[in-house]
């Protein structure tokens, strides 16, 4: 039987990107990371010979999809670009935040590299802001050691809230623990709890205004608190791919203007201008990736 992404959920997605799948039981993996930090030498090995390459439709940027077999599930692993942020400042970005936001995988890699763990981090919170569903794969772990790098594993997983598997994807280690993991993670054996995010007092009042009602419109399809602050960021892409996804546009909504009106004001009022929102949102995400790396990483 050949399902296609319309059996994904990923069929409103402005992308399109076909998902061949072959049962009902076959589990879509986002796989994504920052560039070289192995995720191509993650997926290759999970994937061996079974993948094929296009174009996010209607993009310049190139997919990748391939297959494995872990347990009695088919897992389809769609390799995401690689990219620092999903703030959707690129194609790339906008392609990765689009495929873990309305793509629905069941779960999402994020590959983070051993030696810059802490910079790295900030895809991985920006990750958990949009799902769950998240396994941390913290890749080059034999370039950490000879860095005389040492990682805490069951400390980070425990702040972050999601599984860490620690790799060394060119020489295979971990990645019969990776696989897993992901399988758990994607079944919902391990149900994950991830870290709170929160950008002080203003940022996070100026949230609770807009969510009751985004939560009334998008119907608990989407993480209400992130398109909450998305929409106080102004991001027009996440809008437009949120139209698709949800057959109608968010701001046809009079109230929900009026409230993002409310919202921005106070933000303005209490010293954090449209143009100033995203720096403090950067900062406070670089912020948390310090203080976690500060407690994991010596
Ligand atoms: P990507 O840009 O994230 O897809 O990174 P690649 O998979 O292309 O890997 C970048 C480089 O890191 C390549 O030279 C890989 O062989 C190397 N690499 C990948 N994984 C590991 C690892 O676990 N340890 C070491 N030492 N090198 C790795």
């Amino acid at each position: 039987m050949g399902l296609t992404n319309q059996s994904t959920g990923a069929s409103v997605l402005d992308s399109e990107l076909s998902i061949e799948c072959t049962t009902a039981d076959d589990r879509i993996i986002a796989l994504a990371g920052n560039p070289n930090v192995g995720k191509s030498t993650v997926f290759n090995s999970l994937t061996g010979l079974n993948q094929h390459t296009g174009n996010w439709p209607g993009k310049t940027v190139t997919n990748a999809q391939g297959k494995y077999r872990h347990k009695d599930n088919n897992f389809i692993i769609v390799d995401l670009p690689g990219t620092y942020s999903l703030m959707s400042n690129s194609a790339e970005e906008e392609v990765a935040r689009n495929f873990v936001c309305f793509g629905k995988p069941h779960a999402t890699i994020v590959v983070a590299d051993a030696t810059c763990l802490e910079r790295n981090l900030n895809l991985v919170l920006q990750t958990l802001e949009i799902t769950d569903n998240v396994v941390v794969c913290v890749n080059l772990i034999d370039e950490a050691k000879r860095k005389k790098i040492n990682i805490d594993y069951t400390e980070l997983s425990a702040r972050l809230g999601v599984p860490v598997v620690p790799t060394s994807a060119r020489s295979n280690k971990g990645l019969k623990e990776l696989m897993d993991i992901v399988y758990d993670v994607a079944n919902k054996h391990i149900v994950t709890k991830p870290i709170n995010i929160t950008y002080g007092d203003t940022i996070e009042k100026a949230i609770k205004m807009l969510q009751p009602k985004i939560w009334e419109l998008v119907d608990g399809k989407i993480n209400n608190r992130w398109v909450a602050l998305k929409l106080l960021d102004g991001d027009t892409t996440l809008l437009k791919s949120l139209d698709k996804y949800l057959g109608f546009n968010l701001m046809d909504n009079a109230d929900l203007v009026e409230l993002l009106d409310k919202a921005k004001n106070f933000l303005a009022d209490n010293g954090i201008p449209p143009d100033q929102l995203r720096d403090k949102i950067v900062s406070s995400l670089i912020n948390i990736a310090e203080e976690i790396s500060s407690h994991t990483v010596t």
